[in-house]
């Protein structure tokens, strides 16, 4: 953990976050529908203006453009600086993140490590919400990503450890997928129509990968009582409809960044102290 919290550092964390944030919205809109996530340049969808330098700046553009295309006026969703903000803020966060499911990695390692998780966790959140599907490729690099930084952390420190610690990491991958994939089988046999997709099987995994089997469980069980909360709140509110499907991805990628950003210690201490665990 790189402490004190140097301002200067937060403040380059903000700036990264923010822009690598506007690139995300990109990738959200481009992958479900299959185009090049580099060409062509950002344009308005409606007149197909490429967007100059300093109309595509995060947030600060649709700000001074008060959300509006400059050329025909069509409204730009205001969810886009509102993800630039979100990232910018997670990318802050990231520099504090103690690295608990990779004890004595270089800290360096957990800030870029946790930027990197942000950065393919965020276009999963956006995807999961607009299609209620879950994009394998980026289910599949999560996978190889969070185990690449599993073995730089665990193998400088040496063999042993590093080792060790890339057993656990499987292992939790592994228990991330086929515990979901059971349960989503047991929600169908029960129900008899899919509880879960299978995409939040791969998500898991991905979780596992990168938390172990510790912070998988954390994350899962805050997605439980994100998803639990939120649905029952849409039910009251009207907004969602019985037996209606909702995304559980991003309830489970937002447990994994939480779980991620505060460290495993933070959220062992709070599920104790709400559910009265004195031995923990
Ligand atoms: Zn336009």
């Amino acid at each position: 953990m790189l402490t004190p919290l140097q301002p200067h550092l937060a403040l380059l964390a903000a700036l990264l976050g923010a822009c690598v944030g506007s690139f995300l919205n990109v990738v959200a809109w481009r992958l479900p529908r299959q185009e090049s996530i580099v060409r062509p340049r950002s344009h308005c969808p409606r007149c197909g203006t490429t967007l100059a330098w300093f109309d595509n700046l995060p947030v600060l553009s649709w700000l001074v453009l008060r959300g509006r295309c400059r050329h025909c006026g069509a409204a730009i969703s205001g969810r886009y600086p509102a993800v630039e903000l979100l990232c910018s803020g997670l990318f802050v966060a990231g520099l504090a993140a103690p690295g608990s499911s990779l004890p004595g990695a270089p800290a360096l390692l957990v800030v870029v490590g946790g930027w990197l998780l942000i950065s393919l966790l965020l276009p999963m959140v956006l995807i999961d919400l607009d299609q209620l599907w879950l994009p394998e490729p980026l289910c599949r690099w999560g996978v190889v990503c969070g185990i690449a930084i599993t073995v730089a952390a665990g193998f400088s420190q040496g063999e042993g450890v590093g080792r060790e610690l890339l057993l656990w990491h499987l292992l939790a991958a592994s228990a991330g997928l086929l515990g979901f994939e059971a349960t989503s089988a047991i929600g169908q046999k029960a129900l008899g129509k899919p509880a879960l997709g299978l995409g939040d099987a791969k998500l898991g995994a991905l979780l596992g990968a990168w938390l172990g089997l510790t912070g998988l469980g954390l994350s899962v069980m805050l997605a439980v009582f994100g998803g639990a909360l939120f649905g029952l709140i849409g039910l009251l509110s009207g907004r969602l409809k019985r037996g209606q499907p909702f995304p559980f991805g991003p309830y489970l990628a937002g447990g994994g960044l939480a779980v991620w950003c505060a460290g495993n210690g933070f959220w062992l201490q709070r599920f104790s102290d709400w559910l009265g665990w004195g031995a923990l």
